[in-house]
């Protein structure tokens, strides 16, 4: 039999439309569809009504499938011949351990092709109107877990806060232990800092303040969510763009009591 081939396609950060072209045409393709927790609904409708789906996601705490049950289920189902799209959130090879299951394919021969994707990482922040590079500010950006304190504590602060613009994925759950640890290495209080949770959909919600009172103003967002730090940030009081439309006159007024950005256009619609 023919040994199908498995697709890496990055889903982009959660609005279906962030999808590339070729991603969607491979979608469209698919025999079976391996993807993510926060893969959206839409997106996944976009695959044939045959193809079969399987949702391998890991909620937070929750380990539903280990990575090395994942990357066994891609080579079985290459080797039964089918197109397999394997749909990760974002871009596959940013912290989607996507570099992983291609290590598992080519160990066992199966042929693969990667499509990237729009990653949260700089999507997050274009959704809350901040460029994450700018002339005027800085021309470089850092992108680092916030994640677990081991992964933490590897990596050289001292020289990541002498970077512009950091940007933080899974980091809200440790805001409080990411801001210290900033402040510890050089950063100073008024840094200005954006959480932006649920970026590019309907229920994207940002708060801005600094290094002082992110914790507290953050502390009512939900996962995902992405942490931008740096002057950039500022520039979303004049470009912030993004509204979202389902935004309830009751849950404008809860973020604004709770001390949460007031001039961004998704948090004041
Ligand atoms: N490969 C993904 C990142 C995987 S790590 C990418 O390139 O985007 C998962 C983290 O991505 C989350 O903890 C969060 O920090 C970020 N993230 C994913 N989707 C997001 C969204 N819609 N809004 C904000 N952050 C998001």
């Amino acid at each position: 039999m023919k040994i199908g081939v498995v697709q890496l396609v990055g889903a982009g950060p959660g609005d279906p439309e962030l999808i590339t072209v070729k991603g969607l045409r491979r979608l469209e393709q698919a025999d079976v569809v391996v993807h993510d927790r926060l893969i959206s609904r839409r997106l996944l409708d976009l695959a044939p009504s045959t193809a079969r789906r399987i949702d391998v996601g890991k909620t937070p705490g929750v380990h539903r499938w280990s990575q090395r049950r994942i990357n066994t289920l891609l080579v079985a189902e290459a080797r039964r011949g089918r197109s397999v799209v394997r749909l990760k959130g974002g871009d596959p090879f940013v912290f989607g351990r996507g570099g992983e299951e291609c290590e598992a394919l080519v160990e066992a021969g199966i042929p693969f092709e990667v499509v990237p994707g729009v990653s949260s990482a700089v999507a997050a922040a274009a959704y809350a109107g901040v460029p994450v590079t700018h002339r005027s500010h800085t021309s470089a950006f850092a992108v680092v877990t916030g994640h677990s304190s081991n992964e933490l504590d590897d990596l050289d602060w001292e020289a990541l806060c002498r970077v512009g613009t950091l940007v933080v994925l899974m980091g809200l759950g440790g805001l409080r232990r990411v801001v210290q640890t900033l402040r510890a290495n050089g950063r100073a209080a008024d840094t200005p800092v954006v959480v932006v949770s649920r970026a590019t959909v309907a229920e994207q919600r940002s708060v801005r303040g600094t290094l002082a009172d992110i914790v507290i103003k953050a502390r009512y967002l939900s996962t995902p969510a992405t942490i931008v730090v740096g002057d950039v940030v500022a520039l979303g009081d004049r470009l912030s763009w993004f509204v979202p439309q389902r935004m309830k006159p009751k849950d404008a007024r809860r973020t604004s009591a709770q001390g949460g950005a007031t001039r961004q256009a998704d948090d004041v619609a």
